[in-house]
């Protein structure tokens, strides 16, 4: 493929991307940012691969998708360096996707009949797409779903125990932040081919938060199920929650479904429990009992997942931190390891502290890694080999 790939995540109010040069057998990355909206327009952010050079302005018209992308051809679009692609982050691949896919129409019809499925996601992925087909119909544009490295999955991983007429409805499991996972899969096996064959359990902790099982690089089971709610506790997310707990709270408490709705995404998680902050940052830095018992809580529900993944596997070789949480705080991998010492899991404090990537001591049965995702990489990844076959 000639000319850089363009990488987009779009949410409702902002769309992130990431600019790739491709030249060569290499991705590296040329300049990252995020058009957002703001009460006077459309905020622009743009940083070069060093951060330290932002550029920022906002325009006065307000932001939609339809003016992002005709901002993101005109400034990558439009020179002797043209676009050679565009990949798309996209929340839902659906039961059968289980590889990204370029985009056509038959692909945008089904994705659409998906929305039920992601109302808070999936329209707003899919809305950069059409803009940029109608604006640039040439361009060849890649769909990657983060839902597609679930797919490896048995059918009773997948499963609720429901009625089997509503599994037809689509009512299971799939799981998310799969494009993080398969990048760590990845990168583990150049760190450690022998760990990445093993029994794995990846710990993505963000904002968004949740577990991978994976045996030799491909999912066995995961923490979030039909939506990205279910799991573990995340910052303004309750995670896995006894559904009587939702009918008391509509039937019992009155309250209507789009205020269980905003309670449960909003202001549950690290926020709800702490009533200081979302910000794990904020909370190690708190002296508040609330905010010290949300922390106890997340490695707490932390360690409960952990379990559930090793039956899944039948054991586990290593464990992998991931994300903003799991890349950056070695008090939580502390406690999370701690809540894993049955399991033969033993920390080293030093390389921990030093945020080495091997962190496990030599005598430990599980190895543990500090491992950086990059889901956009990811992204760019398959937006090229997508294009190349
Ligand atoms: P997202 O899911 O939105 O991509 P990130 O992966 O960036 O989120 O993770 C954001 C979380 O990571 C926040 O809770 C933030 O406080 C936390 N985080 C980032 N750096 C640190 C740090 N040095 N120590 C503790 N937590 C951190």
């Amino acid at each position: 493929m000639r000319g850089p790939i363009l990488v987009v995540n779009a949410g409702s109010s902002s769309l992130k991307f990431s600019l790739f040069d491709a030249a060569g057998g290499t991705l590296s990355l040329r300049e990252h940012g995020k058009l957002e909206a703001t009460g006077e327009g459309m905020r622009i952010e743009t940083r070069g691969q060093s951060v330290a050079k932002v550029e920022a302005q906002t325009l006065s018209t307000p932001f939609d998708h339809d003016r992002a992308s005709a901002w993101l051809l005109s400034r990558y679009a439009g020179d002797a360096t043209a676009l050679g692609a565009v990949g798309h982050r996209v929340v839902h691949g659906g039961p059968d996707r289980a590889a990204p896919q370029r985009v056509d129409d038959a692909l945008l019809d089904e994705l659409e009949r998906l929305v039920p499925l992601a109302p808070l996601h999936q329209p707003f992925n899919l809305a950069p797409i059409r803009a940029l087909r109608q604006q640039a119909p040439a361009l060849p544009q890649v769909a990657c779903f983060d839902t597609a490295f679930h797919r490896t999955q048995s059918d009773v991983a997948q499963a609720y125990a429901l009625p089997r007429a509503l599994t037809g409805k689509g009512i299971r499991r799939y799981g998310f932040h799969g494009l993080s996972y398969e990048f760590i899969a990845a990168r583990l096996a150049e760190v450690d081919a022998a760990s990445a064959a093993g029994r794995v359990i990846a710990l993505h902790l963000g904002n968004g938060a949740s577990l991978c099982a994976m045996k030799a690089g491909r999912s066995e089971a995961t923490s979030m199920g039909f939506t990205a709610l279910d799991g573990l506790p995340m910052g303004t997310r309750s995670g896995a929650l006894d559904p009587g707990v939702v009918l008391h709270l509509q039937a019992g408490l009155g309250m209507t479904v789009p205020q269980v709705e905003h309670l449960l995404y909003h202001e549950s998680g690290l926020l709800g429990v702490s009533g200081v902050s979302s910000d794990m940052r904020v909370l190690e830095a708190s002296e508040e009992p609330d905010a010290r018992f949300a922390i106890e809580l997340f490695c707490y529900r932390i360690g409960r997942e952990i379990g559930s993944a090793v039956a899944a596997l039948g054991g586990v070789d290593a464990l992998v931190f991931t994300a903003g949480i799991g890349e950056n705080s070695p008090r939580i991998r502390a406690r999370v390891c701690a809540a894993a010492r049955w399991l033969g899991v033993e920390l080293d404090v030093a390389a921990n502290d030093a945020g080495a990537v091997v962190v496990s001591t030599p005598a430990s049965r599980v190895k543990i890694y500090v491992i950086p995702t990059d889901e956009e990489k990811m992204i760019a990844q398959h937006t090229r080999e997508v294009l190349a076959a």
